[in-house]
């Protein structure tokens, strides 16, 4: 099968941020400010992807606004032709900066919410003052007219916030909520007795989610991602390894997906070392999980094996040990019972104390 070439592109242009959610899908090693690539490292990276065929990047972080240079470097990606989407937390963006990065010719803005009110969102953002400061990057958001998405992460802590986060986008005039429920990759892992879901929750928020796409058809998209560890079948993650995505760490690595490096026996080039095109194309790291050669029983003998490529190769190895085994969400996994197990027993857990994710 030929490998067709990526059409998103995330660039983790930093590790810093200022705040520490614990639910964080950043690495628990985080790469410092000197590690970072330079302004014109990333500009010539966004050339590189936009010749290989990426229409859409998305500038993440840790939060993005930490990099001084960041309407340096949207007019850069700009300047290759790429659809620019910046997802931040929102601190660090002042007025004055958000109408640079509008002129510099930034598309489109998605915001992440930590919780619908002050205490719940300082306390998870684990800053003071944090929630105030995003609701005024959002009147001016709206201001200057950005298209907005509104980013949601929900567990154990917020899950009944949901419905003002409906009410909440919808004020924002935000076209768009992504309602997604915690990941345990990086920082999340350590934090799964606290911030897991009981299955009834899980079932609460997928129920609501589709009586509010009902109810605000024509009005908002919500996108939603489901507690897997309560779920039967797995995700499409990243649409299949090396198949429709790629994402760039603060250093240069590439990766086809943000948790790729826990899997240890995979080597993943640097931007710095090799191009763009190298990489996706020939690295050992993309090919490894591509096509279905890799696969084991279940997976290879099953019909759903091209809709969801075995699920998520970095949950396979942190539950099962086995990178190439099928995704434990999925019924059909000898480990799907202790997961859910599991599930159960974090979600059971009281006065489980948050680990705040670090700063780089
Ligand atoms: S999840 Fe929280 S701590 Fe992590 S990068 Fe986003 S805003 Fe910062
Ligand atoms: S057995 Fe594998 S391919 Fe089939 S549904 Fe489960 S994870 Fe997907």
């Amino acid at each position: 099968m030929p490998v067709p070439p990526p059409i998103a592109m995330l660039a983790e242009l930093t590790h810093r941020c200022p705040l520490s959610c614990p639910y964080c899908s950043n690495p628990l090693e985080l790469a410092a400010k000197a590690q970072e690539l330079p302004t014109q490292t990333w500009i010539d990276a966004f050339d590189q992807a936009a010749a290989l065929g990426v229409l859409q990047l998305h500038l993440s972080g840790g939060e993005p606004a930490a990099r001084q240079d960041l309407v340096e470097l949207v007019a850069g990606a700009r300047a290759a032709g790429l659809y620019t989407n910046l997802i931040t937390s929102g601190l660090g963006l002042t007025q004055a900066r958000l109408e640079a990065l509008s002129e510099a010719g930034l598309d489109h803005i998605q915001l992440s919410l930590q919780g619908t009110d002050a205490e719940m969102a300082d306390r998870i953002g684990g800053m003071k003052g944090a929630f105030a400061r995003k609701m005024k990057l959002a009147q001016w958001v709206s201001e200057i007219g950005f298209p907005l998405t509104l980013n949601v992460v929900l567990h154990r802590q917020n899950l009944h916030q949901l419905p003002r986060a409906l009410e909440m986008a919808q004020e924002m005039g935000a076209r768009r909520i992504e309602v997604a429920t915690v990941q345990f990759h990086g920082w999340a892992m350590q934090n799964r007795n606290a911030l897991m879901p009981s299955k009834a929750q899980a079932d609460e928020a997928a129920a609501l989610v589709a009586q509010a796409r009902q109810n605000l058809k024509g009005r908002l998209v919500i996108d939603f991602v489901p507690a897997d560890y309560h779920e039967d079948y797995p995700k499409r993650c990243m649409g299949g390894w090396g198949s429709s995505g790629l994402n760039i760490a603060p250093d240069g690595t590439v990766l086809p997906c943000h948790a790729a490096q826990t899997i240890p026996h995979l080597r993943f080039p640097n931007l710095r070392e090799q191009s763009l095109s190298e990489i996706w194309y020939h690295s050992s790291g993309f090919n490894a999980y591509r096509g279905d050669d890799w696969m084991q029983e279940p997976c290879r003998s099953c019909a759903l094996k091209t809709k969801d490529f075995g699920g998520c190769r970095c949950q396979a190895l942190a539950i099962t040990g086995d990178a190439a085994a099928t995704d434990p969400t999925c019924i059909k996994s000898p480990a799907h019972q202790k997961l859910q197990a599991m599930a159960d027993q974090f979600a059971g857990t009281e006065h489980a104390p948050l680990v705040m994710r670090e700063n780089a």
